[in-house]
């Protein structure tokens, strides 16, 4: 039974919605057999949200013990912007992270995931020094026991800094805290971004760049994503697992990657009614994982030929 104690261990999620209270997001997660999931801490598309309640953050901390939800992991406001170049928004973004990773640290969750900032003009030069100047005064400001940030790699839209693997170094060596810092690796993002994870081939040399670039052990979470733009589009359009142009074979490489094995791996895909897209990508990424007992590198069907 080494296969099936082998996907037990899988940390594999999808985001999960926290309308009617942040525990609701355990709940949901659970309820399609997630051992790892990612939320917002409040609605997302809002500066202001309303204040986490005692109770919901009780609710939160029991169904996350009693469900064995072990591998929680927050997404910031899409609003915020830590490079921005206007005082108001920037402002504005310094006092809406410090109230997301409070609400992260009242529900014990141990990882923030945020998008690192658009300069809009300003330069990325400027940018990546703002944000590293940024998150080094919100991680002194948090004290020693706070959440860990997670710079997600970004599809490059627009002025939208992280788009290259020497952007998210840049901000990594700034930071004063290294302990508390570390990527979340999108995959429909860095290959909207020009980085190539189609083949077996084109995945290890990709792995290889950010291993020598930033450094693989710094990867404590990785969204997976097919996409619906092709290489080097630079914009970032989620598409189901292998229905997009990166295809299944990145994502073979990725569910068996030991390195990656206690790295929590969450969807970010269209949902459908019920869930029902969420529950079709787990399975096929779920599926994707080799069985120990049968030949290394190939997989079979059920039929027997090799794919
Ligand atoms: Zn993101
Ligand atoms: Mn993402
Ligand atoms: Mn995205």
């Amino acid at each position: 039974m080494k296969n099936d104690f082998h996907k037990h261990r899988l940390l594999l999620g999808a985001h999960m919605s926290i309308a009617g209270g942040v525990d609701k997001a355990i709940l949901r997660g659970h309820n399609l057999g997630c051992t790892a999931i990612q939320m917002f801490l409040k609605y997302n598309t809002r500066w202001e949200g309303k204040p986490l309640m005692p109770e919901e953050q009780e609710a939160f901390l029991a169904n996350r013990k009693e469900m064995g939800m072990s591998h929680c992991i927050a997404h910031n406001c899409y609003l915020i912007n830590l490079a921005s170049p206007d005082e108001t928004i920037y402002h504005q973004s310094l006092s809406a992270m410090r109230d997301e990773m409070d609400r992260s640290s009242r529900l014990r969750i141990p990882f923030l995931v945020i998008h690192p900032g658009s300069h809009k003009g300003s330069g990325e030069g400027e940018g990546i020094k703002k944000i590293a100047s940024s998150l080094n005064l919100l991680l002194e400001k948090s004290g020693e026991s706070g959440v860990m940030i997670l710079l997600e790699t970004t599809a490059g839209q627009g002025t939208g800094i992280g788009y290259r693997f020497e952007h998210l170094a840049e901000i990594l060596n700034r930071i004063k805290q290294q302990n508390r810092i570390g990527v979340c690796l999108d995959t429909a993002h860095i290959f909207a971004a020009g980085y190539d994870i189609r083949t077996r081939r084109a995945y290890r040399s990709t792995l290889e760049e950010f291993d020598r670039v930033i450094g693989l052990e710094r990867i404590r979470a990785i969204h997976l994503n097919d996409s619906q733009k092709p290489l080097g589009s630079r914009v970032d359009r989620h598409e189901h697992i292998g229905r997009g142009f990166i295809g299944v074979e990145a994502f073979r490489c990725l569910m068996n990657e030991e390195r990656f094995f206690n790295v929590p791996k969450i969807l970010e895909t269209p949902k459908g009614v019920d869930r029902k897209f969420d529950r079709r990508n787990l399975r096929i990424l779920k599926g994707l994982v080799k069985d120990n007992k049968k030949p290394r590198g190939r997989i079979y069907h059920a039929g027997g030929h090799a794919l």
